[in-house]
């Protein structure tokens, strides 16, 4: 890894403060925080109560603004659903702050606010202005030879204000001495301003700045920075369990709402989004009235829960499990379900179908979102044997048609609405057909 020189990191961190959003500072010290690595996916997770898609947003704009780069590495995850030996090849984005193009920005900010001042400085002493003194018209220096009256040596203004009638006025110089004054004034406070950037900036000019975070770095390290292999969750399946503790299992302490006048693509998270996101068993308990208690309900939940979705990690951390705790519960229940892969597989593959042994029945209906608002135009309440059966079919409506979710073909996607669709992909999820990536 790459060493960031001191000053250089200082620089950094103090000229973000003193030219961008709060916004961009915050995500800047979360990527600075990962050794200048950070993965997306770390970066959302930091930002407690971001949705995904507005760091995004930010990271993109970061990225326009120069002060960020990435790029895509590719890892492969296990797949625990299919046991061991099993790996998917997945692309991660990885940030990082270029520092080399941030000093090279910072510097030609800096040049552009000089600039400024001394153009307007430079513009009070050439663009010096004549005025009338009787009828106010204003002219400039080129005008002057034509004003020049050769009895006195006067300027006397030429203006036409009627038939035969000329002004004559006295035309004098304007005073500009105010606003040139102003002028340098401004220029002395902005130099006073900058002035402890411009002393780090300086210092910047003597060290080694790394072209990129992993300039130099061993096998060993790019092996800890990247890992070769991840698991459902993109960390490291090589670390110990104990470090897991350390990189992956912090909670997310840091709530921020991204919220930037500057930029009107980010949106403020609503408060439902700081709550971590309900599990799927954890819905309706009177759906499970199928016998079971609703603690071996959860057991069986937990144990068949896809391992890739992450909240499952905010689920322990909320019920006050430590992160290896969780762990060692998940690989238990893992290895519980590979005994019954089988069984499991025929669930994954069609879960829609209704002539599944009793314990996998009550897993589907648990699935099914909200069953009461599925039109199935039976009486369903009434008839709680049939009920698990019925709600195993998901239906998806295509206009005024309700149509069994295997039924639908491309023609009938091509006719959705937008919101159809929608309720149709959803319910693909939900019957296992699409498979997330996150
Ligand atoms: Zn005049």
């Amino acid at each position: 890894m790459a060493e960031i020189p001191t000053v250089v990191l200082d620089f950094t961190r103090m000229a973000l403060r003193a030219f961008y959003s709060d916004v961009y500072v915050v995500v800047a010290d979360i990527i600075l925080f990962e050794r200048n690595y950070a993965k997306e996916e770390t970066i959302v997770e930091k930002l407690a109560g971001s949705a995904a898609k507005d760091v995004r947003a930010i990271l993109d704009l970061m990225k326009r603004a120069l002060i960020l780069r990435c790029e895509k590495r590719t890892q492969r995850r296990v797949v625990e659903k299919k046991g061991p030996g099993w790996f998917r090849s997945v692309t991660s984005q990885f940030w990082f702050v270029d520092f080399q193009t941030f000093l090279d920005l910072v510097r030609y900010r800096f040049h552009f606010m000089r600039l400024g001042i001394k153009h307007r400085i430079e513009n009070e002493l050439e663009h010096q202005k004549y005025v009338c003194e009787n009828c106010a018209r204003s002219y400039t220096a080129l005008d002057v030879n034509r004003l020049v009256d050769f009895n006195t040596g006067m300027l006397v203004c030429d203006k036409q204000l009627g038939r035969k009638r000329v002004c004559r006025g006295a035309v004098v110089e304007e005073d500009t001495q105010g606003e040139e004054q102003r002028a340098r004034e401004l220029q002395n406070t902005l130099e006073s301003q900058l002035r402890p950037l411009v002393e780090l900036l300086e210092a910047c000019d003597g060290v080694h700045v790394p072209a990129h975070p992993l300039e130099g770095a061993d096998e060993a390290v790019w092996g800890k920075y990247v890992p070769e292999t991840v698991d459902g969750t993109g960390r490291s399946v090589n670390i110990h369990v104990s470090e897991f503790e350390t990189y992956g299992a912090r909670p997310n302490a840091v709530a921020v709402e991204l919220v930037d006048s500057n930029a009107d693509q980010v949106t403020a998270p609503s408060q439902d989004s700081m709550i971590p996101e309900k599990p799927v068993w954890f819905q309706q308990e009177g759906l499970a009235a199928g016998g079971q208690k609703p603690a071996e309900v959860q057991a069986t939940m937990l144990s068949k829960k896809d391992p890739a979705v992450p909240s499952g990690g905010a689920e322990a951390a909320a019920a006050g499990t430590s992160g290896s705790a969780y762990y060692e519960a998940y690989l238990r229940d893992q290895q519980a379900q590979q005994q019954h892969e089988g069984a499991d597989t025929a669930a994954a593959v069609a879960p829609i179908k209704g002539e599944e042994e009793e314990g996998e029945e009550e897993f589907d209906a648990n699935f099914v979102d909200v069953p009461s608002s599925i039109p199935t135009g039976l009486d369903v309440p009434s008839r709680p044997q049939q009920q698990q059966s019925e709600q195993e079919e998901l239906f998806v409506m295509v206009g005024e048609t309700k149509l069994k979710l295997d039924e639908i073909t491309e023609e009938h996607t091509e006719k959705m609405t937008p919101t159809e669709y929608e309720d149709y992909y959803a319910k693909l999820r939900l019957a296992g057909y699409i498979e997330v990536e996150e």
